[in-house]
C-alpha cells in the first residue's frame, strides 16, 4: 500500500533528491517526493509516498545524523496494532477482546503456577502504536 509520510523537521541537508528517496527506501519504497519538498523555502517537513507492506512492523523513527528522526504517517487506515491487520483497530481486535478476560480466569481459578504471569504479559512495544 502506498501512504504518504512526513519527516517532521528534517534537517535541511538531507533535503536532496537522493538522500529523501533513501530515507523512503528505509520506511518502504519510495514511489514519490512531494514537490514542496525539494522547494527549501517552502518545505516545514520532508513528505514522500512510500509504498509499504502494513503486514509488517512500520517504521517509526530512523536513526539519522546521531539523532532519531521521526516518521509521520499521514491518513493511514485502520491499523489493528494487536494482530497488525487493517481494518479494525486494536479496541476492535477479535483477538484482543477474547485472550484478555480468558487469561485473567485462567490465573485467578487454578493454582497459579511460577512464572505464569510473566509469560502472559507481553511488553509493549513504545515504538510500534497509533
Ligand atoms: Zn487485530
Amino acid at each position: 500500500m502506498i501512504v504518504w509520510v512526513q519527516l517532521p523537521a528534517l534537517k535541511v541537508h538531507f533535503y536532496h533528491k537522493e538522500v529523501l528517496t533513501m530515507l523512503g527506501n528505509l520506511i518502504g519504497r519510495t514511489i514519490r517526493l512531494n514537490y514542496h519538498t525539494l522547494n527549501l523555502h517552502r518545505a516545514k517537513f520532508a513528505r514522500l509516498a512510500v509504498e509499504v507492506d502494513l503486514t509488517k512492523h512500520l517504521v517509526p523513527r530512523i536513526w539519522l545524523d546521531d539523532a532519531w528522526q521521526k516518521v509521520e504517517y499521514e491518513n493511514l487506515p485502520e491499523v489493528c496494532f494487536d494482530c497488525r491487520r487493517i481494518a479494525h483497530s486494536s479496541e476492535l481486535c477479535p483477538l484482543n477482546k477474547t485472550a484478555a478476560p480468558q487469561t485473567v480466569r485462567a490465573i485467578t481459578g487454578s493454582v497459579i503456577q511460577p512464572g505464569a504471569a510473566e509469560q502472559t504479559v507481553e511488553e509493549p512495544n513504545p515504538s510500534f502504536g497509533p
